[in-house]
C-alpha cells in the first residue's frame, strides 16, 4: 500500500517570485537522501506532496525529520472536495484513533485554502466533529487539551491526517551560500553549524588537529561530529589541519600569556584562506560571548581581524545550558564530551590574556613570523567527506 505524505515548507511561502527556487532546493536535498528509494513528489498550492510504497516509510520519516526548509509533515488520506467523503474519510480516521487508545478527548482543525468550497472552516470542524461524536459516542470534543487533532484541509482535493510531525523550519540546504565551520571536538561548535545548516548553508568544516599532541581519538571524535552534521545537510567536507607545528612555534617565539589568541588568530587566517579555496562566503564559530578568556568582545575583536571574509558567531548570545540542550536534542553532545583533549586545552597558558590591547597584540603577531608555517600547513590540508546515511 501506499503512503502519501503531505510536506508543509517552512519560510518559502514568504519569498515570493524564488518560491520555486527554495522548492527546487528543498526537493534537491530530499532527492539525494532518498536515492535509490522509489518515490514521488510533486507541487501543488503550497504543500509539497510525497508517495511512497509502505515498507520505506521509515526511510521518508526519517529524511523528513532531517531536512532544513520543512516545518511540518504527515501522513495524510487526500479524497474528493466533497463534504460526505471528507466525513467518511474523518470517521476512517477516528475508528483508528479509537481502536489504538489515542485517547477521548479530540478536536478538529480546518483549512480552507480554495474558497469556492462550500463550507467554511470552521463549518468543516463542527460537521466533522458531530460525525465523530455521532458514530464513537465516547468521544468528547476539547479544544484546548486534546488527546489527538484531527486536521483537514481543502486544497486541489481534501486532505486529512492526524500525525503531524514537526520539521526542522528553517531554509532548504542550498539557499544561503556555504560557510566553513570552524569545527572542534567541543560541545559548541557542532550546534553554531547545525544552526547554520538549519538556516539553509552548506556546511563545510576546519578541525586544527595537533599530532603528537592530541590522538587519532580527539579527531574520531570530529569525524563523528561532521558525519552527525551530515545528516542535516546530506554531505559534509571535512579539512584536518595539521595544526602542531604553528602551535609550536608560538609557544616558543611569543608570550605565554598571549598564545592561546595568537592560536585563535592562526586558526582564522588558516581558515579564510581555505574559505577562498572552497568559494566559501563565511567562516562560523562556536563562540559565546564571555565563555572564555579568548571570547571576551576584546579578544574577538582582535581575532575577528585575521579573516577577510565574515565570521558568524550564532551561539553569541546563548548560553551554555542552551547550548548544552540543543546540543543534547541534536545528538552531538554524547560524542562531544567524550574526554579526548583537543589542541587548545594542551598548550593554554593558566592566565590567558582577557582584554588584550590590540596593536601591541598586533606587533607581537608580526614577530612571530608565522607566515611560511601557515602556508605550509594549509598545503598539507587532508580532506574527507561524509554522507547522510539512510536507516
Ligand atoms: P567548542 O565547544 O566549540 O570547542 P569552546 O567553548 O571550547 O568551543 P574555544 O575552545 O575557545 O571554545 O573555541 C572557540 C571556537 O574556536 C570553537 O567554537 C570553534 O569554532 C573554534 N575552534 C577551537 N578549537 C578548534 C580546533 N581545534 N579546530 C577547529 N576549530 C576550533
Ligand atoms: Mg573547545
Amino acid at each position: 500500500m501506499g503512503v502519501l505524505y503531505l510536506i508543509k515548507p517552512g519560510e518559502l511561502t514568504l519569498k515570493g517570485k524564488n518560491r520555486k527556487f527554495f522548492e527546487d532546493r528543498l526537493q534537491a536535498t530530499i532527492h539525494r537522501k532518498l536515492e535509490g528509494i522509489p518515490y514521488k513528489i510533486t507541487n501543488r498550492s503550497g504543500r509539497m506532496y510525497l508517495e511512497v510504497e509502505e515498507p520505506f516509510s521509515t526511510e521518508v520519516d526519517r529524511c523528513l525529520r532531517t531536512t532544513p526548509g520543512i516545518s511540518g509533515f504527515a501522513p495524510t488520506i487526500g479524497c474528493e472536495k466533497e463534504p460526505t467523503q471528507l466525513v467518511q474519510e474523518a470517521l476512517a480516521l477516528g475508528r483508528r484513533m479509537v481502536s489504538q487508545r489515542r485517547g477521548k478527548r479530540f478536536k478538529v482543525e480546518a483549512r480552507r485554502e480554495d474558497k469556492t468550497f462550500p463550507l467554511t472552516s470552521y463549518e468543516i470542524a463542527c460537521t466533522l466533529g458531530a460525525a465523530l461524536q455521532k458514530e464513537f459516542p465516547e468521544l468528547i470534543v476539547d479544544l484546548y487539551h486534546p488527546d489527538w487533532v484531527l486536521y483537514v484541509e481543502i486544497r486541489d482535493r481534501g486532505y486529512l491526517y492526524v500525525d503531524n510531525e514537526r520539521g526542522l523550519r528553517g531554509l532548504p540546504t542550498g539557499t544561503s551560500g556555504r560557510g566553513l565551520l570552524l569545527l572542534s571536538g567541543g560541545i559548541d561548535s557542532p550546534v553554531a553549524g547545525f544552526l547554520m545548516g538549519v538556516r539553509g548553508m552548506v556546511i563545510e568544516a576546519v578541525y586544527f588537529h595537533s599530532p603528537p599532541y592530541t590522538g587519532e581519538q580527539a579527531l574520531k571524535k570530529v569525524e563523528s561530529l561532521s558525519e552527525c552534521l551530515a545528516q542535516v545537510t546530506g554531505y559534509l567536507t571535512l579539512h584536518v589541519v595539521p595544526f602542531a607545528e604553528v602551535q609550536v612555534a608560538i609557544r616558543d617565539r611569543g608570550v605565554l600569556d598571549e598564545s592561546t589568541l595568537m592560536n585563535r588568530a592562526a586558526m582564522m587566517k588558516i581558515a579564510s584562506k581555505i574559505a577562498r579555496q572552497r568559494q566559501a562566503h563565511c567562516l562560523i564559530t562556536g563562540e559565546s560571548l564571555g565563555q572564555v578568556a579568548s571570547q571576551t568582545i576584546e579578544s574577538i575583536g582582535f581575532t575577528n581581524r585575521f579573516s577577510d571574509i565574515p565570521v558568524l558567531r550564532p551561539l553569541i548570545g546563548m548560553d551554555k545550558e542552551w547550548i548544552m540542550e540543543k546540543a543534547r536534542e541534536i545528538g552531538t553532545y554524547e560524542i562531544s564530551i567524550l574526554p579526548y583533549e583537543d589542541c587548545c586545552s594542551l598548550f593554554s597558558p593558566p592566565h590567558p590574556l582577557t582584554r588584550p590591547n590590540p596593536s601591541i597584540l598586533q606587533r607581537h603577531w608580526e614577530d612571530l613570523m608565522l607566515n611560511d608555517i601557515l602556508e605550509r600547513a594549509i598545503e598539507r590540508v587532508d580532506r574527507r567527506t561524509f554522507r547522510y546515511r539512510k536507516v
